[in-house]
């Protein structure tokens, strides 16, 4: 019954090919560009036809920001009305959640738990949050004795180019988008070219919500050819993206020409350190959700788990037990766990890196086959694998997929060591009943976050950003405040 529920909701959605083109100056553009295909990656089947934006396109979504931005009300609009907005923009969220969330599950493969409980949900309340905090953006006041004040206030930074991975297409380009609006910009949105649908979708309901001309404006296509264009683009103000971090150097090099901002999300490869006196339970929870949320492929997944040596054998086994009994299959029948690979790439990498473990001297304790009867998708077994050195690749890049690297440690120096040996940063997981040691080891990691006893929970009023290779500036209330605005101070004697 599931299967065929999910069939007809799929059918419903996508019964044929969706076109997706750029949206710029206020509408949709015609479809032109170089037709590229985008997969459903648990059928296999194609779902849309991306109209790639080529210079030209992006050359006039960037005019269109501009102009928006130099000669149009958004900027100088009240905090009411920008909050009007914002709120209409959640409210469209809201009021078309579900097929949101199946289009996002369709397209990405997540299971519609995830989507439909998480994902969609947040989108939608980034824009509240954001409407809320501004109320609360103040600027600073400054009296000297010789008589000056001084004054302090932030402007909106300019035309915002937003360039999105496909993980979380719609969760972490709302987050973009919410807090960039908040502050008055305008912006060129660039979705991955794997995963354009449900952000194509929110461009459509956002024509109802109140924004003027020019200022949101959508990009669609490869990284090389529309996201060179538009990070490279001389007329925006700065970019803010999330993705890989061989993406994100790329990215900066372009930026440095033009003395550009840039704020990095990029990837992670974060350690979850489980000690011997962790509610076991509860850390095996958290381990098992820390590195299979999302198919795997989330950039703080915690999938390097540290185990102390006296419960490691017991705390492997189990997790092992745990992840076999995973529910594999299509991401839109309830009770799904864990949903395909984004692609076949990324099926292969999973393979690809049992056999580097194995030739690190690594042990595969289960997974990675093929999923039986599966085939036309990119299903593949979750996995597990015990490392012996922290140097190998194994434990030192980022596979992004349902891959638990384990390693044995004895003591908490030592961990903390082997934890921070990465050129990542951006999380950490710490399971121990000792407050003390919490604190110690919270503290020595060099990561942008650390959940303790817990994983994954989120207060967006809080900053969220890497370490290291992990990226630059931070997203969240105060984090977004600082990478979407500039500062300016006003010197005046009295
Ligand atoms: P990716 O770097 O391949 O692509 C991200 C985006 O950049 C896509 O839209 C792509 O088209 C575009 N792009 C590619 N080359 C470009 C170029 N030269 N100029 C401009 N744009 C270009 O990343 P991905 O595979 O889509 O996402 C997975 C990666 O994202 C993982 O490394 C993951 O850790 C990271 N990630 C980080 C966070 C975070 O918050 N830190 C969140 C999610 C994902």
């Amino acid at each position: 019954a599931g299967a065929e529920a999910a069939t007809r909701l799929r059918d419903a959605l996508v019964d044929a090919p969706r076109a997706v083109s750029g949206y710029g100056a206020g509408a949709f553009v015609a479809h032109r560009g170089e037709p590229l295909p985008v997969d459903d990656p648990a059928t296999g089947k194609v779902i849309a036809i991306l109209h790639e934006s080529d210079a030209a396109e992006v050359d006039a979504a960037v005019r269109a920001a501009r102009h928006a931005f130099d000669h149009g009300p958004w900027p100088k609009s009240s905090i009411t009305t920008r909050q009007q907005v914002l709120m209409a923009i959640h409210d469209a969220i809201m009021a078309h959640a579900d097929e949101l969330a199946a289009l996002e599950s369709i397209n990405t493969g997540v299971p519609l738990a995830q989507t439909r409980g998480m994902h969609i949900p947040r989108a939608a309340y980034n824009f509240k949050f954001f409407a809320e905090y501004i109320n609360h953006s103040a600027g600073e006041l400054y009296q000297q004795e010789e008589g000056f004040l001084t004054l302090v206030s932030r402007e909106p930074m300019g035309v915002c180019a937003l360039i999105g991975p496909w993980n979380v297409p719609l969760g972490l380009t709302s987050m973009k988008l919410a807090a960039a609006l908040a502050f008055g910009n305008t912006c060129v949105v660039k979705p991955s070219e794997m995963t354009p649908l449900t952000v194509a979708r929110l461009f459509d309901l956002m024509r109802d919500c109140g924004l003027p001309e020019g200022v949101v404006n959508l990009v669609n296509g490869r990284g090389h050819v529309t996201g060179a264009a538009l990070s490279g683009h001389p007329e925006i103000d700065m970019v803010s993206f999330t993705g890989g971090t061989e993406t994100g150097r790329a990215i900066m090099g372009a930026l440095a020409k033009g003395i550009k901002g840039a704020a990095m999300e990029l990837g992670g490869k974060s350690a979850n350190i489980v000690f011997d006196d962790a509610d076991f339970d509860r850390a095996l929870d958290g381990a098992l959700l820390g590195v299979f949320a999302n198919n795997g492929q989330m950039c703080l997944a915690g999938s390097r788990i540290f185990v102390q040596r006296p419960i490691a054998e017991r705390f492997m086994e189990a997790f092992v037990a745990r992840m076999r009994n995973l529910r594999i299959g299509d991401p839109l029948i309830p009770g799904t766990e864990l949903g395909p690979m984004i692609n076949a790439a990324q099926k292969q990498r999973m393979r690809d890196y049992v056999g580097i473990g194995e030739s690190e001297g690594a042990r595969l304790l289960a997974g990675g086959k093929a999923v039986p009867g599966m085939e036309a998708g990119h299903y593949v077994q979750p996995v597990a694998m015990l490392a012996q050195d922290n140097g190998a690749r194994l434990c030192q890049e980022e596979i992004f997929g349902p891959f638990a690297t384990f390693q044995i440690f004895e003591t908490e120096e030592e961990v903390v060591r082997l934890a921070n040996e990465s050129r990542f940063g951006l999380a950490g997981y710490v399971w121990t009943e000792g407050l003390g040691r919490a604190h110690r080891v919270a503290q020595a990691m060099r990561t942008g976050t650390i959940w303790v006893n817990t994983p994954m929970v989120r207060d967006l009023r809080s900053a969220f950003g890497g370490y290291k290779e992990s990226g630059v500036g931070r997203e969240g209330g105060r984090g977004c405040e600082a990478m979407y605005t500039e500062i300016k101070t006003v010197m005046i004697p009295v």
